[in-house]
């Protein structure tokens, strides 16, 4: 079974104005989306969660896919000896190794707007969008195709959902883990985000496919 989301990313330019006042209050209620937000196809099934957090994530492997995390953490239980529902994040990044370099997949707790599993905070994992990119980010830096995709991500959810700048979080600013990795560039990524002149040309048009 396959839906079809496109995340369509060709309308930020250094000409338009994107509304993106990032001390502006959170209430995902009063979210105007920007014109990138706005060409997000939004295939969920349930009703929205007002998200509060991006939290990023590696998945400390070279190489990986939201069919194979989804297997991983399948075999995994919570706190009270429950196994998971499956793969723990709501997006998945791909690095070529497994799944197409630079795709984002979104995965069924997107899809169902349900809950996270993926950074050991209730807080976190309720309120908080978890993003994994395919890569060891202990070895080496994420792709250029990565890179550029995760930015256009975040910036497609901080708009839609109101979530500011410091919001954005790795998964070590919540809990002890140096996840998503030393090469990670994520305060690059994370001012990139956030700026109003980037263009999303290279994106144009990316399929994302949810299975
Ligand atoms: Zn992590």
């Amino acid at each position: 079974m396959s839906l079809r989301l496109t995340l369509v990313l060709l309308t930020v330019t250094t000409t338009e104005s994107v509304s993106a006042d990032r001390s502006r209050p959170l209430t995902a209620a009063a979210v105007t989306p920007s014109p990138v937000a706005q060409e997000f196809k939004w295939e969920v099934e349930n009703p929205e969660r007002a998200w509060e957090f991006v939290v990023i994530h590696h998945s400390a492997t070279g190489q990986g896919s939201v069919e194979s995390i989804h297997r991983d953490h399948q075999s995994r239980r919570d706190r009270n000896g429950k196994p998971w529902l499956g793969i723990g994040y709501h997006f998945v990044v791909g690095n070529g190794n497994g799944m197409r370099d630079g795709k984002i997949s979104p995965t069924f707790r997107w899809k169902q707007q349900l809950h996270g599993a993926h950074c050991g905070s209730l807080r976190h994992n309720s309120l908080g969008i978890g993003i994994c990119l395919i890569g060891d980010f202990h070895q080496t830096e994420p792709t250029d195709a990565q890179r550029k995709s995760v930015i256009s991500l975040i910036r497609t959810l901080t708009d839609r959902y109101a979530i500011p700048s410091k919001r954005i979080l790795g998964h070590r600013q919540i809990r002890a883990t140096m996840c998503p990795g030393r090469f990670f560039p994520f305060k690059d990524v994370v001012k990139e985000s956030m700026q109003n002149n980037v263009t999303f040309n290279s994106f144009n048009s990316v399929p994302v496919s949810v299975r």
